[in-house]
């Protein structure tokens, strides 16, 4: 079975165009030309890929090929590597990339607990190790959508007080602890002309807060004033 090439591009923090995200057809922002992140091509997503048959193409670059030479060209390995990788493997499951610190920070995030001893569980049950991946995928992804919200939290308050550097390092942080990109993600969102719905809750929850902020100064200044 090969790689979901959809899967991939999203582990190597490319940009997806969200409305594209479930047909069979996925856009992306081109890693290779980057010629759809130039200021004027905001709604452009030139890089197509096909995850049934697990293939790429850039509209504009003409860069093509399969999921392997894909992999290939983003983490600039020889394609014969990725294959022998991939070969050695024998079963791929995305949440089988995730290491260990990854998994300890979602365990975290749910609660606590220890990881399973995973070559065990599948030694002992393939099935049952197979829907535990499921899950942990799953989970790993809300995870992941809940990290990205909260840097966009932290950059539009930078933005908003005017102390950008010092949240954009948060973000930094951050991004280095879960070993994902968050930073550009982000950014590439702030500049879109059409944001998606839930950038619009995070903005409201940060003016929300700037208001509180705000009025609780007003009151005490009102005290010390009285
Ligand atoms: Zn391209």
């Amino acid at each position: 079975m090969l790689p979901n090439i959809v899967d991939i591009a999203e582990q190597h923090g490319l940009i997806v165009d969200a409305s594209s995200r479930f047909r069979k057809e996925v856009k992306c922002k081109c890693p290779f030309c980057h010629e759809d992140s130039k200021p004027n091509k905001q709604r452009k997503y030139y890089l197509s890929l096909n995850s049934k048959d697990q293939v790429f193409k850039c509209w504009f670059c003409g860069e093509k090929g399969g999921v392997f030479r894909f992999i290939s060209l983003l983490e600039h390995v020889d394609e014969k590597d990725i294959v022998q990788r991939y070969r050695k493997r024998n079963i791929i499951h995305p949440a089988e990339q995730l290491n260990r610190n990854q998994r300890h920070l979602l365990r975290q995030s749910l609660g606590g607990g220890s990881d399973p001893d995973w070559r065990r569980m599948r030694e002992r049950d393939m099935a049952y190790y197979k829907r535990s991946l499921e899950w942990l995928w799953r989970e790993w992804n809300a995870f992941i959508e809940h990290e990205k919200q909260q840097a966009y939290f932290w950059l539009l308050l930078g933005i908003k007080t005017w102390k950008y550097e010092k949240y954009v390092e948060h973000i930094r942080q951050r991004e280095k602890q879960i070993e994902v990109p968050l930073l550009q993600y982000v950014c590439t969102m702030y500049s879109l002309a059409e944001r998606p719905t839930w950038t619009n809750e995070v903005e409201e929850s940060v003016d929300r807060m700037l208001t509180e902020i705000q009025m609780s100064e007003m009151n005490e200044l009102r005290l010390k004033g009285g």
